[in-house]
Order: structure tokens, then sequence, then C-alpha cells
């Protein structure tokens, strides 16, 4: 990791970093986002492409000059094939139907190949596919961002850090959506060392399941937020239950009116998993305002993963029903 002050030898040094800014905050509760989209691929994975691609090559895992397969709605692609370019591996990325064009043809200019997998079955079928490409490629891998600890660990080492850093410890509580749950997991790790009581709350659209694992009752149905939520609560390995305080959901219809208004009024660009988060971090900040919560601090911090760009196409500033592909 480098400073601003001097170059960098390559874009994988510029990867984390980010900056920590404070969201428009409710009274008596400051909010404050990691915005993930300052990063070399526009999102939160890039840490996790590179300290995954990094570590599996150190040890062994993926020959010099191999192949790396992995499952990825787009933003975990990018982030590998930056890392998987500059060590010299080919990359294949297995995307399931529907997600946006933009990831997929970022993954390709970074060198990736791409191959499809029905939407319906969702990431359990791109895992699947990721292995069957893999046994029969030679010299491939599957990184496996939902089962690697290599990813809670790149955000135990960074994500976590450097938030801690920027508020001095002073951490009442983390809201943090969940894809595979690295980022959750690693920033609870990280900061549960420095504050063990801070307030740990998990964040996936409402049509997703993960709550189940808490014992909550969740409604399945599909759901247009990107990036995080499931049907199938057992697709990760990264999840504890255990370590986590509560789990809501968000509305596609709260995250896409937040998502405008972060660009309309605090000139943030970000795509639909950063609205649900931010929903879900200022009902957090008031439930503490009004006395229902009472974390050791009362600094809520949340995650910006991606940005709007990478959704334009999806019509991500456009009505409520556009974006739903209903109007
Ligand atoms: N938001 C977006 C846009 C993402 O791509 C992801 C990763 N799938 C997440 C949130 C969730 O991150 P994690 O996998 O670390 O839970």
């Amino acid at each position: 990791m480098t400073t601003h002050h001097e170059p960098a030898t390559s874009v994988l040094e510029t990867i984390g970093r980010t900056p920590l800014v404070e969201v428009d905050s409710v009274d008596g509760a400051e909010i404050y986002a990691k915005v993930e989209t300052f990063n070399p691929g526009g999102s939160v994975k890039d840490r996790i492409g590179k300290r995954i691609i990094e570590q599996l090559l150190e040890r062994g895992a993926i020959p010099p000059g191999g192949t790396i397969v992995e499952p990825t709605a787009g933003n975990t692609g990018i982030g590998m094939a930056i890392a998987a370019g500059r060590h010299d591996l080919e990359a294949i990325f297995v995307v399931p139907e529907g997600f946006s064009p933009e990831k997929e043809r970022l993954m390709a200019a970074l060198g990736g190949e791409i191959v499809h997998v029905p939407g319906e079955g969702g990431m359990d079928g791109a895992i699947e596919r990721a292995h069957e490409i893999a046994e029969e490629e030679e010299d491939a891998t599957v990184p496996q961002q939902f089962s690697t600890p290599l990813n809670v660990e790149a955000h135990y080492r960074t994500t976590g850090p450097e938030i801690l850093e920027a508020l001095d410890g002073e951490i009442g509580a983390i809201v943090v959506g969940v894809g595979s749950g690295g980022t959750l997991t690693g920033i609870t790790r990280a900061v549960r060392e420095h504050v063990p009581d801070v307030h740990v709350v998990a964040v996936e659209p409402a049509g997703s399941t993960f709550g189940t694992l808490l014992g909550k009752p969740r409604d399945e149905k599909p759901y247009k937020t990107e990036g995080i939520g499931t049907h199938d609560p057992e697709v990760t390995e990264l999840l504890e239950p255990d370590e986590l305080d509560d789990f809501v959901t968000i509305t596609d219809r709260e995250a896409h009116a937040e998502v405008q208004r972060l660009a309309a009024e605090e000139g943030h660009l970000v795509g639909s998993s950063s609205g649900a988060a931010s929903v879900a971090a200022r009902q957090v900040a008031d439930e503490i305002t009004a006395g229902d919560r009472d974390p050791p601090h009362d600094t809520v911090v949340t995650v910006f993963p991606d940005g709007s760009e990478r959704y334009l196409s999806k019509n991500i500033y456009g009505a409520f029903d556009e974006w739903e592909g209903k109007a």
C-alpha cells in the first residue's frame, strides 16, 4: 500500500484506503459510509480480488500462468480480473443471466472470459458450473468467494482496520449488506477486537431469505437490488449467525429512492445495494436516537459497495417501475 504522495507501481497498489464519508446524519447519531467506488475497479470486491489471487499464488494453489474460474454477479469478477491480469493468469467468470451488462463488459475489457448460466439457478448454478469448467480446463482453480476464508480476511485486514483508524475505534454499530458475507464478517471481526459490544446488523433485500438463519420470518420473492441477498441461505460459508445482532430487510422501492436521494442531496453515485445499506443505517441511527438501541458509541458505519454508473442501462435513475422493468 502506497500513500497518495508517491507513484504506485501498479493499479493493484491503489486498491483500498477508500474515503469514509459522513452521510447526512440523523439527530443524535452519526452515520459514516465507506465509499468503495474509489477502488480502481469501482467496487469493494477489488479488495478480495487482490488478496485471494495473491494468496493463492503464494500458496501454490494457482500455478503460474494458470486459470481462475469464478462464479460472480460481476463485481468480484472485475476485482479478480484486475488481479489476474496483473499476475498473468487467465480468468473465466460464470455469471447468472440478468445481472447488469456493464459489469460483464468491464470483466471482458480486463481480459476475462464470460460464461452465462440461467438466472433461475442463481449463484448455486454458477458455482456448480464453475467447478465443472475447472475440471475440464488445465491448471484451473475456483477461488470461490462464497467459501474461501481469504474473502473475509481481505476485509479483516484492510476494510475493518481502515474504519477503526478513521474513527479512532469509536464505532457503535456496523450495518452492512450481505452477498457472500465477506465484507460484513471481516469488518465485524476486526472491529470486535476493539469494540466487543458493537452492534452488528446485516442487510438484505426484501424477498431474500438470509434472515431465516437467525430464525426471522422471510417471504421469498424476486428482488432487483443487485449484489446482496439470496434465495438459498446456505449459499455462503462466510456468515456466522452468532456474530450478528440483527438481520433487516429493505425493499427495492426504499433502496431505489435512497439511491436517487444520495445522488441528488449528497453527491454519491452509488448502486442499489448502497441504497439499501444507507436506509438500514439510517434506521439503526434512528433506533439509537430513540433509545431503542444502546451501542457503546453513537456512531453507525456502513459500506457503499459500488457505483451507479454500472447500472445506468438498468435505469437506476429512472422511475421505480422503469428500474423494475415494468414500465
Ligand atoms: N453490493 C454489491 C454491489 C456487491 O457486488 C456485493 C458482492 N456480491 C455486495 C454488495 C456484498 O458484498 P459481500 O459479498 O462481501 O457480502
